[in-house]
């Protein structure tokens, strides 16, 4: 009977399950949304029994559609969310609280107070993060500060990411573990010892006992319980879902990089062994890796696909996301017009919080077909800022970027991007690279497959763009894109400057 590797990808507003063969082709797939929660304003929360029931269901969906047994699964791998948090009681499996999701503001006052008391050196130091609300430690801290009881059952609680969450609901509470990649977005966890942190936790008063035991991405975690899908299957693969997607699209060697454009933008290097130190405001942290510890750069851009949303429901310019690329094609270019979508401020390279969008270069002659394509370079200009950061840290030219994510099928984008940047953009045939690279990590572990040569063999480009565009007029575009990201700025210099003479 044939065998297959099921990989759980636990996503921000839905879980997913997906079945893959030994071609790494996919066989069948489920997929349920979820309830998100939004008690105040920047609070985000997920109920964790919604995300492990809608979890289960899409397990058990894709088994019933396909007839596969559990005992064909070969191997489980899990692929999650990053940082969301989530406190349960050992004795009784139940959450004490809701999970605080990343996108959860609520921290913010306890990251200001470490800065004040001179603590982000320490932090960037030990994991290779800027101290921010984002990161799980604070979640913890502030969970177990204010959770209905959660002080008087402090030595019976346990803390994990939803990876370790689905691990232990999985295995009838056996396992109480999560791997590196994961560990690493907690900024508990020293990502030089690879060990939990004791000054850390002291600082964010969090007791060593909740935490769990940190693995590789690749090897054993446990065993899912029978009754659950009818056999014992080894749980043996885990990854964040950006490092999952930086090992499913095979970028194994140092330098390789790639990027997700979804609702944002993720831009993960390969490093090899050594983590480097960003100057320009990018993160290091662990990346998925069969073997010894591999790390990566990491840089983000807040809003990507959002922006192509932004122009379907508030501008209403276009029905649908992938009509941006038909109504771009219209135009030859942008008319001189850029758009900044700085809706929540910059990131990565510029870290400007109170930053705002910006339209440049509007003239009488500006048409809505020109917004809209500015809006699709807009994508493309930002990955080039942030993978400028990133050459410059690594000191590695990029020849390649492998891409993925939603906005990754509009060619118009990925033709721009490879032209702005000078370097190929490849689209692999499987985009659902985040689930795939769980799967990889997890068949590598239990001899599924053989080797990552082998999976290299069996990961198929669809797509190649190649720059076309010749670099003096690429210049001569990047200048404009400058000159409206200056403006930007300018805007959140005049902001600062307003405020303070308030
Ligand atoms: P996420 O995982 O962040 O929810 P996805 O990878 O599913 O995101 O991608 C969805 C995003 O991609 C949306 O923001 C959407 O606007 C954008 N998108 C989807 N298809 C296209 C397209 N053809 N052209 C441009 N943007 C697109």
């Amino acid at each position: 009977m044939n065998q297959y590797i099921m990989a759980l990808d636990q996503g921000t507003t839905s879980s997913r399950t997906i079945l893959f063969d030994r071609k790494g082709t996919i066989v069948a797939q489920a997929n349920q949304e979820f309830e998100q929660i939004f008690p105040k304003p920047g609070w985000v929360e997920h109920n964790p029994e919604e995300i492990w029931q809608t979890q289960l269901q899409t397990m058990r969906q894709v088994l019933k559609e396909t007839g596969i047994d559990g005992t064909q699964i070969a191997a489980i791998g899990i692929t999650n969310q990053r940082e969301t948090t989530i406190v349960w009681n050992r004795k009784t499996g139940k959450p004490v609280y809701n999970a605080i999701v990343w996108q959860c503001r609520r921290t913010s006052p306890l990251i200001e107070q470490m800065v004040k008391a001179g603590y982000q050196e320490t932090i960037r130091r030990k994991t290779g993060l800027v101290p921010d609300a984002y990161f799980s430690g604070t979640k913890i801290q502030w969970i177990l500060e204010n959770a209905i009881g959660a002080k008087e059952q402090v030595e019976d609680l346990l803390f994990g990411t939803v990876d370790a969450w689905l691990m232990w609901n999985l295995s009838g509470g056996n396992i109480h573990a999560t791997d590196v990649t994961n560990a690493s977005r907690t900024m508990l966890y020293s990502i030089h010892t690879l060990e939990w942190d004791d000054e850390l936790l002291k600082l964010m008063n969090i007791p060593k006992t909740m935490l769990p035991k940190v693995q590789s991405s690749s090897g054993i975690f446990g065993y899912t319980k029978k009754e659950l899908l009818g056999a014992q299957i080894p749980i043996s693969g885990v990854a964040g879902d950006q490092q999952a997607a930086l090992f499913g699209q095979c970028c194994f060697k140092k330098g390789d990089v790639k990027n997700t454009y979804g609702t944002g933008c993720f831009l993960l290097m390969n490093t090899g062994d050594t983590p480097v130190q960003s100057k320009n405001g990018l993160v290091t942290t662990i990346a998925a890796s069969t073997g010894p510890v591999e790390y990566a750069l990491e840089g983000s851009v807040f809003v990507a696909g959002a922006a192509v949303q932004w122009l379907r429901d508030e501008m209403r310019m276009i029905e649908s996301a992938p009509e941006s690329e038909q109504a771009a094609l219209q135009v030859e270019d942008t008319g001189g017009v850029y758009v900044v979508p700085a809706f929540t401020g910059l990131g990565a390279p510029y870290w400007k919080q109170n930053a705002r969008g910006m339209v440049t270069g509007l003239t009488r002659g500006s048409r809505k077909e020109h917004l809209i394509r500015a809006v699709l370079e807009a994508l493309a200009y930002q990955t080039y800022d942030v993978l400028g950061a990133m050459e410059q840290d690594a000191d590695i030219p990029i020849q390649t970027l492998k891409a993925d994510g939603g906005a990754s099928k509009n060619n118009l984008l990925m033709q721009f991007q490879a032209d702005i940047t000078g370097a190929q953009v490849v689209r692999p045939s499987v985009i659902e690279t985040t689930g795939l690279g769980a799967a990889y990590l997890a068949g590598l572990a239990v001899g599924y497959w053989n080797s990552k040569e082998e999976i290299i063999k069996n990961n198929s480009t669809s797509d190649v763009f190649s720059p076309k565009m010749e670099r003096a007029a690429a210049e001569e575009k990047l200048k404009g894109w400058k000159q409206a990201v200056s403006c930007a700025l300018f805007y959140a210099q005049e902001e600062a400057r307003l405020k303070e003479k308030e």
